[in-house]
């Protein structure tokens, strides 16, 4: 589901969108959502930290939330972790989700994908599966997933995804000093699973030292992937020489314009640590804890209010710094809403 297509067919929803800088605090439905159900993961990503403890949700505390949010007029949800797959009622969540009317996506490393899982995932009314897969290079990929075998199984995994077709596969690849020179390799194995998949280069947080890419090597593949049709942003790494030294110190937050993500979406950690969105996690205090708070009262509190408030001055947050989230969809919306090309 695109969302910001999906905003640009609510014209109330625009109107208070186009109008924040004047009333920050409008009743806009929450539409997106991101849950990550459990902290536990099946491998060691060298650009991955995981909180301790490894917690989880529960079934019945992600189906109250769902129904929650569902009242709150919730299109789509995406689920995450650690992996998902671990957890063990991730099939049952996954299902209780689809079932309330809610698009249901999610991210995995592949690593336990599989027939039987992705027939069960199928099963479960999942709607598109983000792969993480770096390289096409079975030792790179190993290497910065931290297990032998990781390759093979999400290879295999999307090779079947995209056979079956009853479900959207997505591709996300982290792209490190590891894995950035391969980068035409990796694109060639991707359109060779089938038509249809969409790729996204994230770049890597620099949470260890060495894996940052050169300003200079971030141009050079800036400027290759620029044509790249089946990558849903073709500026990963930004435009300009400010923007590739920005990426290559780590701070991914280079893009201008607005962010609208607070007004449509909320992000839940397993604890029910809720936080406007997934980079602001870590980055302040959480708008409220689920299920003691509830979903209502998060939205009508204070520290959502305050955040909006504060991005709608046009100020940064911290955590803005190094986000390279909703890129898509915030360009859809700030488009129609500058080109006021919605009714009134
Ligand atoms: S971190 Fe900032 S830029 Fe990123 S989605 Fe959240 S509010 Fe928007």
């Amino acid at each position: 589901m695109d969302l910001g297509a999906v905003i640009s067919t609510i014209p109330s929803t625009l109107r208070l969108l186009s109008n924040l800088k004047a009333e920050p605090l409008p009743d806009i439905p929450i539409l997106a959502v991101k849950v990550k159900v459990t902290w536990c993961c099946n491998l060691s990503c060298i650009f991955c930290s995981l909180p301790e403890p490894r917690l989880t949700m529960a079934r019945d505390t992600a189906l109250k939330l769902g129904r929650e949010l569902s009242a709150q007029g919730l299109r789509k949800v995406h689920f995450s972790g650690g992996e998902i797959l671990t957890h063990p009622e991730c099939f049952d969540i996954l299902s209780d989700w689809a079932r309330l009317g809610v698009q249901v996506n999610l991210t995995s490393n592949g690593f336990l994908m599989d027939k039987e899982q992705i027939k069960r995932l199928e099963d479960a009314g999942v709607h598109s599966v983000s792969l993480s897969i770096d390289s096409a290079d079975r030792k790179v990929h190993d290497r910065l997933r931290g297990r032998k075998g990781s390759y093979k199984a999400v290879i295999r995994a999307a090779a079947r995804i995209a056979a079956r077709g009853r479900m959207k596969l997505r591709v996300n690849t982290v792209v490190t000093s590891f894995n950035i020179a391969k980068l035409p390799e990796l694109r060639d194995l991707i359109c060779g699973l089938g038509a249809g998949i969409s790729w996204k280069l994230i770049p890597v947080d620099p949470i260890r030292e060495g894996l940052l890419p050169s300003a200079s090597v971030l141009e050079d593949t800036a400027v290759m992937v620029r044509h790249w049709p089946e990558l849903e942003d073709n500026a990963p790494f930004g435009t300009t020489e400010e923007e590739f030294r920005e990426v290559a110190a780590g701070r991914h937050g280079f893009r201008p314009g607005f962010c609208y993500v607070p007004w449509f979406n909320l992000f839940f950690a397993p604890d029910g640590a809720c936080y406007p969105c997934c980079m602001a996690r870590g980055q302040m205090a959480p708008l409220g804890l689920y299920p003691g708070d509830t979903v209502r009262k998060i939205v009508s509190g204070r520290p959502l209010s305050a955040f909006r408030s504060l991005i709608a001055s046009g100020a940064k947050h911290e955590a803005c710094s190094y986000c390279d989230d909703f890129l898509a969809e915030n360009r859809t919306i700030a488009d129609i809403v500058s080109h006021r090309t919605f009714v009134t």
